[in-house]
């Protein structure tokens, strides 16, 4: 019997805010999307709870309907009924609930971002524990993400375990610890949890404002296993520089603290059958990705003088996270070395927008560089086909998924080491990796400085004569960035965590 076969069958609950394609606003949705796929496929029974916004992607959700049963959960003193939906999404069983609350908390025409985001979010958490409750499930694990479900761990542990559902381990993801959901003590009272006994500095008090709650320290304290979405980013959120408040609690909690590096949909993303594409092509067929450079630059009304000037790309939220002043200047300087930069950016921060603009309007016809302002999936997809080189040049980087992405098409990714991006581009230089693994290029300080000796090493490596390069990028379109390989490292986790529960169990 292979080690799959005689593992056991876990049931496997994830609560989220997001999931690709139906309901995506960023990373978090292709990981719940990825991540519950490859748990299936290793014969997992997945199944998911999001809200039902009304933006949610309807034409992509199969079969979906409506239970009989309306589910009441308790909010601010009262009961409200919660009518629930199930369809199928990629092949996964997707519960959709839609409250039946005056507040209309996912009948925003938005994901995210309202003023009461706070409450939404501890309204949907209860109401999903509600639901498993009801139903008479009995999941192995109940895998939450970002501060948004993160009032699940505490509920469950104070609530749901003594109303009987406690069957599961809750496991928790943070996917950037930017966000925390801060807000004022008294607003945890509105989905049942005891401020008092929570607000307090071993449990879900802010380490900065006593008179606040931190919906992400919660769950880092109450969940049995804490992941974060690469193992470069989990070190770097111990330190007092990269932990945005939390590293002590995380050094306190570091045993059950681990990082896993995320993969990507190579269903998705696969230049062999992308019908984004001009001309869809593999590894051996490099011709393939040269047409699509020409359509491109032909599309863009770029110079296409010279088959061999090198372009490089960029598609990036344009945020103060990616580095966008670095961006800016790697446009200037790739320009200056002699090749092609297409940024593809769109920027929630209105003076980010505004300045890149401007910088949009320099290069209006410019033959060598092109920005544009938008979200816009078609074309990111011939990017990623079309350039020879990718730039991230983040501050900071929970895990990333362009560089990826890029290596699938052939693009080489120069990046900075950080996060996620040090741990899955390793500088063609860098003696101290072996060389089967070095894919790109990488600079440390995120200065100009930084980005040009990368950038600089990475024209070079281009410009030379022979097959060097494009072996490297053959090497990087054949490199494995599946879930694969991460989805087995999650579901080691779930099953330490099963085992010492039963273990326990047993000692009693
Ligand atoms: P983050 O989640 O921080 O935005 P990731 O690297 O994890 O960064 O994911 C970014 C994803 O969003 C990639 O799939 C990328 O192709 C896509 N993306 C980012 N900006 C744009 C844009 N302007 N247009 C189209 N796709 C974009």
């Amino acid at each position: 019997l292979t080690a799959s076969m005689t593992r056991p069958r876990l049931h496997i609950i994830h609560i989220a805010a997001e999931m690709a394609p139906v309901a995506k606003v960023g990373g978090l949705g292709d990981v719940v999307a990825g991540l519950s796929k490859a748990l299936q496929k290793k014969g997992h029974l997945v199944e998911i709870i999001l809200p039902k916004y009304d933006c949610v992607q309807h034409d992509r959700i199969g079969d979906l309907r409506a239970l009989d049963v309306a589910v009441e959960s308790y909010f601010d003193g009262h009961l409200f009924k919660n009518k629930v939906w199930v369809g199928t999404v990629e092949g996964l069983p997707v519960y959709f609930i839609e409250p039946h609350h005056p507040a209309k908390f996912f009948w925003r025409g938005q994901f995210y971002g309202e003023h009461d985001d706070f409450k939404r979010f501890s309204f949907f958490s209860r109401a999903a524990l509600e639901l498993l409750l009801q139903a008479g499930k009995k999941p192995d694990i109940i895998h939450c993400h970002d501060w948004h479900t993160a009032f699940v761990a505490p509920l469950y542990w104070d609530i749901y375990v003594h109303k009987g559902l406690d069957s599961a381990r809750i496991c928790f993801t943070c996917h950037n610890f930017e966000f925390q959901g801060i807000a004022s003590a008294s607003e945890l009272a509105s989905c049942g949890l005891d401020v008092h006994q929570l607000n307090k500095p071993d449990r879900m008090q802010d380490n900065s404002a006593h008179d606040r709650v931190n919906p992400v320290k919660g769950a880092i304290v109450f969940s049995n296993s804490v992941t974060t979405v690469s193992p470069t980013y989990a070190q770097e959120v111990r330190t007092a520089g990269g932990g945005h408040g939390l590293h002590a609690t995380l050094n306190s909690q570091s045993r059950k603290f681990v990082g896993i590096l995320n993969g990507i949909d190579t269903d998705t993303w696969d230049p062999r059958t992308d019908t984004f594409l001009t001309v869809q092509y593999g590894a051996d067929d490099l011709l393939g990705k040269a047409e699509n450079k020409e359509a491109l630059r032909k599309y863009l009304k770029l110079s296409s003088a010279e088959a061999r000037q090198p372009l490089v790309g960029c598609i990036t939220r344009l945020v103060p996270q990616k580095g966008v002043h670095l961006i800016r200047h790697a446009i200037y300087r790739t320009v200056e070395l002699g090749g092609q930069f297409i940024l593809l950016g769109s920027s929630s921060v209105s003076h980010i927008q505004r300045e890149f603009e401007s910088i949009a309007n320099h290069f209006q016809n410019h033959p060598h560089a092109r920005l544009i302002l938008e979200y816009d999936e078609a074309l990111s997809h011939s990017i990623y086909a079309a350039s020879d080189m990718f730039i991230i040049p983040s501050i900071f980087e929970p895990c990333g998924i362009t560089q990826m992405i890029a290596m699938r098409y052939g693009s080489v990714p120069i990046v900075r080491k950080t996060g996620g991006l040090n741990d899955s581009v390793f500088d063609v230089d860098d003696d101290e990796v072996p060389l089967m693994i070095r894919n790109g290029f990488t600079f440390l300080t995120p200065d100009e400085q930084g980005v040009n000796s990368a950038l600089e090493r990475a024209f070079e490596n281009y410009m030379k004569t022979g097959e060097t390069w494009q072996q490297l990028v053959q090497k990087n379109m054949k490199t494995d960035f599946s879930w694969d390989l991460s989805a087995s490292q999650y579901e080691e986790l779930y099953e330490k965590s099963v085992t010492r529960a039963r273990a326990r169990r047993t000692a009693h």
